[in-house]
């Protein structure tokens, strides 16, 4: 990153965070990289939060930021939301984990498989654990071993499903038949070749790969609406193409809904009007409360006991989750609020193309629902290797220019999108808007760096 526009951005970071540098000089020391999971370092280092509320985040020098991130997606509630430190608060006071069920959580049960139609579901924590159960579920059911997921997807750090996970270009093989190439060292190749790899959004090429596998694949694992390469809608056809597929080959079709799940009313499966056989929620599910879902339709988890299908965690359904998941039901995954949020969404994407029209940026928008994003690019990303031709480094320096003028526009990253929550309102979006003015002048003319950088 030779820009000298990314100098004056870090020096000026690095000017307004000096109380972060210190915490993360000493985090360091005790932590890889000062932090708890990878996609939370930044360089030239993280900045630290103290506090936040409502739609602001406070950073450890005391600096305010206005929150687009909101948890990474976790946070359709945006922070502190009156309800749910009511419902928490209350639950607290009642005991945080029981070591078994509590009474309240059939409820939570039944108005999860109604929500997304499924017939079962098994709680657990996070969407890691949830992506990781549902192949085994699926495993179990089907008695079959391949699984084939989609080039650029991410489904949790888990090692079934931490392949073909935004790959460099030297790993990532022939765009029509992907490499199965894992994610990290410590992945073995032999779990890793278990995982085939498909171009997302293009139906005949996942085909022929499904097919080298036909009496052996167990699942297909999708987002409905990929949220890990930036935004990408999927394709007319595409996903009752994969449907009717699966139904073929007798696999399951698997939707992971741990972004998806909380930002449609009836998740990513409503808005591509395709059900699958297995679906997995987290984040916003409990806004901000680590809980996840594995759901599932008729007989799947039929299997699912001791010395059966093996599921267990002393945290699944704790009642501190579920009464965040019933609050979340009742107060912030209404249809009335993903309305307003999908709203002021509109808003946001339309602002943000008028004001890279005006200040000369080529720069596509994606948005639906409650989230976008934008890529720096004359294109729209219909998959991996389309989303490997956008200018990253564009991208981060108008994520530094927007923190240092007290915005985050987005998740870190150029694969991520921002998140309106339910306490975002429309000068929220003014502010965005008029911050992203001063910053799209400084973006014009930035060199392209011709490959983007994204690991886990
Ligand atoms: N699946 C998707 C689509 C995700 O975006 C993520 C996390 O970002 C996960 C699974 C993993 O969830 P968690 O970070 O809670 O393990």
């Amino acid at each position: 990153m030779a820009d000298l526009r990314f100098e004056a951005a870090y020096r000026e970071y690095e000017s307004r965070t000096p109380r972060s540098k210190e915490l993360w000089e000493r985090a360091r020391v005790w932590s890889p990289l000062g932090v708890h999971s990878n996609y939370r370092y930044l360089e030239p280092y993280p900045f630290f939060v103290h506090r936040a509320q409502g739609v602001t985040l406070w950073d450890a020098d005391g600096n305010d930021y206005l929150d687009f991130n909101m948890g990474f997606g976790s946070l359709q509630s945006g922070h502190a939301h009156p309800k749910l430190v009511e419902a928490l608060t209350h639950q607290l006071e009642n005991g945080s984990v029981y070591g078994y069920e509590w009474d309240r959580t059939p409820e939570a049960a039944e108005r999860v498989c109604r929500r997304y139609g499924m017939a079962m579901v098994r709680f657990s924590t996070t969407g890691l654990e949830a992506t990781h159960h549902a192949i085994r579920f699926a495993r179990a059911y089907t008695k079959k071993r391949y699984v084939l997921k989609f080039e650029g997807s991410y489904h949790g750090s888990h090692d079934t499903l931490l392949v073909g996970v935004k790959p460099r270009l030297e790993v990532a093989g022939p765009a029509q038949h992907p490499n199965s190439a894992p994610a990290s060292p410590g992945i073995l190749p032999e779990v890793a070749e278990r995982t085939v790899v498909a171009p997302f959004n293009d139906l005949a090429a996942t085909e022929r790969i499904a097919r080298e596998h036909a009496d052996d694949l167990a699942a297909v694992i999708a987002e409905p609406v990929p949220m890990n390469m930036g935004f990408i809608l999927p394709e007319e056809g595409f996903f009752p193409g994969l449907r009717s597929l699966c139904d073929r080959l007798g696999a399951l079709l698997i939707f992971d809904e741990v972004k998806t799940g909380a930002k449609y009313p009836h998740g990513g499966a409503g808005r591509v009007g395709v059900r699958p056989d297995l679906l997995t929620l987290g984040k916003s599910i409990a806004c901000g409360v680590p809980m996840s879902a594995i759901a599932a339709g008729p007989g799947i988890l039929d299997e699912v006991g001791p010395r059966k299908v093996a599921h267990a965690g002393t945290y699944n359904s704790n009642p501190m989750a579920i009464a965040a998941c019933l609050a979340s039901l009742d107060h912030i995954l209404t249809d009335e609020g993903l309305e307003r949020s999908a709203r002021l969404n509109s808003r946001l994407a339309k602002g943000y193309g008028e004001v890279f029209d005006d200040a000369g940026v080529t720069a596509h928008v994606a948005s639906d629902g409650v989230s976008g994003t934008v890529v720096f690019a004359d294109h729209p990303v219909r998959n991996w290797r389309d989303f490997l031709t956008v200018d990253g480094d564009r991208s981060m320096l108008y994520y530094y220019l927007c923190l240092n003028r007290g915005l985050i526009p987005s998740g870190t990253g150029p694969d991520e999108q921002w998140t309106i929550s339910v306490q975002h309102t429309d000068a929220d979006v003014d502010r965005h808007l008029e911050i992203l003015g001063t910053v799209a002048e400084r973006l014009a003319g930035t060199p392209h760096s011709g490959e983007i950088e994204e690991s886990v």
